[in-house]
């Protein structure tokens, strides 16, 4: 029997409350009203109680954003031009930056420095550094000072569609067991409709996932690529680096064949946060990002920065790092998408934060004048796609266009063709460089090191001394993340059979590697042999990683009961 639900209808509904939904409700509230500013004055129709509505998963705005960050303030000062006066939670303007090529003991300065910021693409002065759940949270209290809803502690589970239009979502269940049957508290989700549903996931949206198959988003476009981002946040002592201080590291511990990074940005309250990001396309399947990730701490550099520091938040997620040419068609008959969800992200400078607001703020203003006209049709929606496509932060994008592709040729090999292409804006390999899927990049343990079981420092393993370098299960507290545990786990593994045979036959199941909640576990009965998967899925902290690598795409991350997650409130 189909549960009857509650229907309720308003006009424009986000679904995430990133800072791509936020800067586009903000956006769109502030013309609302100054249209009816205007409008009163001259004696014309206004806008009245045009209902803006967000949804989030996370159990309060702000609890799911995590990022590095260094942010581009140029849309925020078209936004909110009086940011300042207005408290912007900002650590500090980057007046001071370096980057590091390291080796496991050594680190060489690089002289990026030295040259002009327009050779340069990790040139951030004049940036700042911010912490997104800070920011998310300061922007939905505009948003809501604005008399915008936002809904935190539920999920869009379900994209909810007229024909082939689609009319809203619907969110998640609340009070499920783990065996399928209500509980006492169950509460069916809601069928919230609209006249545009604005769809802002962050980096594979659940959601969006089934948008681009249903409406063949993505024809003629390379797949998404993706990296992983662990991070953690220290407090050390005073005066090591200064608030908006930005270092970024490249080598170790990360081999040459794999691309990726480390970060270190100096907060306020002698706080730092560092974190390195691995980029998904890697081809051994004992990489362990986490892993890699508390290596770099060991490195001399790093351990002398944080000595006698102590580790108080820690999180992972990912981005999507495939570029121009991976991002889909971005309107459908009633929607549109925006941010991370959309790709829109430059893996060369690092920044995603002011695409996602320009992404969001151009949103508002198509859909504001679709309000003016009451004409929501696609054709409408349309209009976003091309602001969005000429606006200056896909164009930067596009100078960048094979940026990614480059990488996989190896980090020295691409990173001297991606220069050259940066200096020359993209003018030599001008056509699309072909792409594939991160999880097919995976290569079979035995293909890799001539044998089944090699040793586990040839693996790469480490010990973690609690002090300095700490397991996942240490870290995942320090997220503060956590699900009801009687619910059926949000993890879908489709084929529990290709986990004990052709998975662990030929790469010896990954997920227990990659995943950096240890939210996978392999457990193996000593008399019998016998493997069972083991999924902790209270660890999880929702950061796509085996949604995206696990080489059979057998694993389907899909939204927990709302409110569920990570806590984050200084990522
Ligand atoms: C480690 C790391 C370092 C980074 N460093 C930088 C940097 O230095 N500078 C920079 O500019 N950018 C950086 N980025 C990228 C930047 O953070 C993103 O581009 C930006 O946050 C994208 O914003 P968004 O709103 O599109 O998505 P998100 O910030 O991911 O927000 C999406 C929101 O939607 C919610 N959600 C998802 N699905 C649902 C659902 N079905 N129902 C309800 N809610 C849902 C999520 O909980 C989340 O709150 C970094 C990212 C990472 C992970
Ligand atoms: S289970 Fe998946 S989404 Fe959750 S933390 Fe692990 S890899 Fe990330």
């Amino acid at each position: 029997m189909t549960e009857p639900r509650e229907v309720m209808d308003v006009d424009v509904l986000f679904v995430g409350g990133g800072v791509a939904s936020l800067s586009g409700a903000l956006h769109l509230s502030n013309l609302i009203k100054e249209h009816n500013k205007r409008a009163t004055e001259i004696g014309e129709k206004s806008l009245d109680e045009i209902m803006i509505a967000i949804l989030e998963k996370g159990p309060y705005p702000g609890s799911h954003g995590i990022s590095g960050a260094v942010m581009d303030p140029g849309p925020l000062k078209e936004l909110i031009p009086d940011f300042l006066e207005k408290d912007a939670p900002l650590e500090g303007e980057v007046k001071k930056e370096s980057i590091y090529f390291l080796t496991k003991n050594r680190k060489i300065k690089l002289p990026l420095n030295l040259m002009p910021s327009s050779l340069n693409p990790l040139d951030n002065h004049g940036n700042y550094v911010v912490s997104m759940s800070r920011m998310n949270e300061w922007l939905a209290g505009l948003v809501e000072e604005n008399g915008a809803d936002i809904f935190p502690g539920f999920s869009g589970t379900e994209v909810l569609y007229d024909g082939d239009r689609v009319i809203g979502v619907r969110t998640g269940d609340k009070g499920i067991a783990a065996d399928g049957n209500k509980k006492g508290n169950f509460e069916p989700g809601i069928d919230l409709h609209a006249k545009v549903t604005i769809f802002g996931e962050g980096a594979r949206g659940s959601l969006v996932k089934t948008l681009i198959r249903r409406f063949n988003l993505d024809t003629q476009k390379n797949p998404p690529g993706f990296e992983v981002g662990v991070k953690e946040v220290w407090k050390i002592p005073e005066g090591r680096i200064q608030p908006g201080e930005v270092i970024h590291t490249m080598g170790y511990p990360l081999k040459s064949n794999t691309f990726g990074g480390g970060f270190i940005y100096g907060m306020k309250n002698n706080m730092i946060c560092l974190g390195q990001l691995t980029s998904l396309d890697y081809g051994d399947p004992f990489l362990d990002p986490h892993r890699e990730f508390q290596k770099l701490k060991l490195h001399p550099m790093v351990k002398r920065l944080l000595k006698d520091g102590k580790l108080t938040q820690y999180g992972a997620k990912t981005v999507p790092v495939g570029g121009y040419f991976s991002v889909p068609k971005l309107t459908f008959e009633g929607g549109l998408i925006i941010g991370d969800s959309a790709n829109l992200f430059n893996s060369q400078k690092i920044k995603g934060i002011h695409i996602a607001m320009r992404s969001g703020m151009l949103a508002a203003e198509t859909i504001f004048k679709c309000l003016v006209r009451g004409d929501f049709s696609g054709s409408q929606l349309e209009n976003y796609q091309t602001a969005i496509m000429n606006s200056k932060e896909v164009n930067d994008l596009y100078k960048a266009r094979n940026f990614h592709q480059t990488m996989v040729k190896g980090l020295f090999k691409g990173l001297f063709i991606s220069g050259i292409q940066y200096v020359l804006g993209g003018r030599i390999i001008r056509s699309r460089l072909e792409a594939i899927s991160d999880h097919l990049h995976l290569k079979k343990v035995a293909e890799l090191y001539g044998t089944d079981s090699p040793a586990d420092d040839r693996k790469g393993d480490v010990k973690y001394d609690g002090k300095l370098t700490f397991d996942k299960e240490t870290d995942v507290y320090y997220s503060g993340s956590t699900h009801e545990e009687d619910q059926p786990a949000h993890l879908k593994i489709l084929d529990l059979d290709i986990c004990y045979t052709k998975c662990a036959d030929h790469f010896q199941n990954p997920c227990v590697r990659f995943c950096p909640a240890n939210v996978y576990e392999m457990e193996i009965d000593e008399d019998t042999g016998k493997k069972t998967m083991k999924l902790n899925f209270s660890n999880c902290v929702h950061c796509k990683t085996c949604d995206v690598k696990d080489p059979f795409e057998n694993i389907q991350w899909v939204p927990p009961e709302g409110g569920g997650g990570p806590k984050y409130t200084m990522m």
